[in-house]
């Protein structure tokens, strides 16, 4: 028997009837765990079973394999690696949901991401000053986010753990090549008149 797919597993527990114990977080149109609701990366926009399947998300065993438990998606949720880690690993399924209950809630991974962008920013310190450099101009907010959305699309994940520090930090500093290129030589020449 082969597991249920990450979708499949969301699936069948926004149909279940103990979604509320054993999934409290769940919205099938936002990967998120079931147990703290901190979101899966998602700067690529895509169809919910695309994004359940990318989602960095664990397939969690309610009852552990060792202990009788099925590959069934009635036995498996979809866990952060954090809580996956800690949750138990235990043959009443009550002491799961118990555990969910006790779980602080992550306000969400975004933020989470942020700080990892935030942290990547400052080990490319030529994105900061590329950043600087066209601040005044009109619309350079529009074209600094293009241009990393554009390479952020470009990058790989690591299986798992979506983009890495190092790919953020490679990204930052091709951000910065491409901003100065493009900044606009007029506008320069403007301010020093
Ligand atoms: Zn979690």
């Amino acid at each position: 028997m082969t597991m249920p797919s990450k979708w499949e597993i969301a699936h069948y527990w926004d149909k279940s009837p103990r979604r509320r114990d054993f999934a409290p977080h769940l919205q099938l149109d936002e990967p998120c765990c079931f147990a703290c609701g901190s979101f899966a990366e998602r700067w690529k926009r895509d169809t919910p079973q695309a994004s359940w399947q990318r989602a960095s998300l664990e397939r969690s065993h309610v009852v552990p394999q060792s202990l009788g438990g099925p590959d069934d998606a009635s036995n498996l949720l979809l866990l952060c690696r954090a809580c996956h880690r800690e949750s138990p690993d235990w043959r009443d399924p009550e002491q799961m949901v118990r555990w969910i209950a006790t779980r602080d809630e992550r306000p969400s991974q975004e933020l989470e991401t942020f700080m990892a962008w935030l942290a990547a920013a400052e080990r490319a310190p030529d994105f900061g000053e590329a950043l600087a450099s066209v601040a005044s101009e009109e619309g350079a907010a529009e074209r600094v986010s293009e241009i990393l959305r554009d390479l952020i699309g470009q990058a790989g994940t690591h299986f798992g753990v979506g983009y890495s520090q190092g790919t953020r930090v490679a990204v930052l500093q091709v951000a910065a090549d491409e901003i100065s290129k493009r900044a606009r030589p007029a506008d320069r020449g403007a301010e020093e008149a």
